[in-house]
């Protein structure tokens, strides 16, 4: 909710559009009635989207077509690993095991293809995130060359986001800062495509009291529509953008009005949970 109303207000603030994509590239992930629940939610917070909603699991096409053509530039390369194997070579990333590279140069005999990479070669993935500043990633040694098509032969998010972002025409990515770190392969995605880079701006995430993020798998309750009003105000106070009490008895309506004249990015925190090591505090080059 907090990521919905962030990128809601400031497309909204500033003239521009609200474009809705159902992420459900995951099938055993999504559970029944999630994607209704979603639109009802979105309906009693009064919260319109522009253009047509894009669903990813009717884009697979496209992400073939993507993936076919970085193999065919050599971009890509089939790999055999196991995640046990990928575990077991011990290189440790920020966001997972880092792929140590068995298969960059072919399949190790009597093995077969089971999943897509991509080469990321000695990319160093620079950009300056509109909250959270300068941030740098060195692929090779952060991720790995990572995947692009997976062993359940699922495409993988980062290539169904480069590719989506693109045909959507986003401008601005407005998201939480649990995608920080997932960023710069977008980005890196985005420049072998050809595709160009939009803004990008994570917003601080709710934590529970351990410092875990609200989610189905931290068992947070989910958003309660019928109090749409109370969690609206609540999400522009974690916002930094605390609405007056009168404003806040007079309903929703009144909360968007108030909250898109005073939105101000100036305004919003910075994540405590943004990992440290991707904000540099240095000066944007
Ligand atoms: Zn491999």
């Amino acid at each position: 909710m907090v990521a919905a109303v962030g990128s809601y207000l400031d497309a909204k603030s500033r003239g521009g559009t609200w474009a809705l994509r159902i992420d459900d590239l995951d099938p055993p992930r999504i559970a029944p009635g999630s994607v209704d629940s979603i639109f009802r939610c979105l309906e009693k917070f009064q919260m319109t989207w522009d253009g047509e909603v894009v669903f990813q699991s009717a884009r697979t096409d496209a992400y073939q077509a993507a993936l076919d053509g970085l193999r065919s530039r050599d971009l890509a390369y089939a790999c055999a690993c196991s995640r046990k194997e990928i575990g077991d070579a011990g290189l440790a990333g920020p966001d997972g095991p880092v792929y140590p590279g068995t298969c960059r140069n072919g399949l190790p005999p009597g093995r077969d293809a089971r999943a897509w990479r991509v080469r990321t070669g000695n990319a160093q993935i620079e950009f300056t995130d509109i909250l959270q500043g300068p941030v740098r990633q060195d692929l090779a040694r952060e991720t790995g060359d990572f995947v692009l098509f997976r062993a359940d032969r699922i495409f993988a998010y980062h290539l169904a986001c480069a590719v989506d972002d693109h045909a959507q025409g986003i401008t601005h990515v407005v998201r939480g800062a649990d995608l920080l770190a997932s960023t710069p392969r977008q980005i890196y995605l985005q420049r072998l495509l050809g595709l160009p880079t939009p803004a990008y701006l994570h917003l601080p995430i709710a934590l529970n009291a351990a410092g875990e993020k609200l989610s189905k798998q931290t068992l947070a309750r989910p958003v309660d529509p019928g109090r749409a009003a109370t969690t609206l105000a609540g999400v522009l106070r974690f916002l930094k953008h605390p609405p007056p009490d009168a404003v806040c008895a007079d309903g929703v309506s009144a909360l968007w009005r108030w909250a898109a004249e005073n939105w101000a990015r100036g305004r919003l925190p910075v994540n405590a949970a943004a990992p440290a090591a991707y904000r540099d505090s240095g000066a944007p080059s």
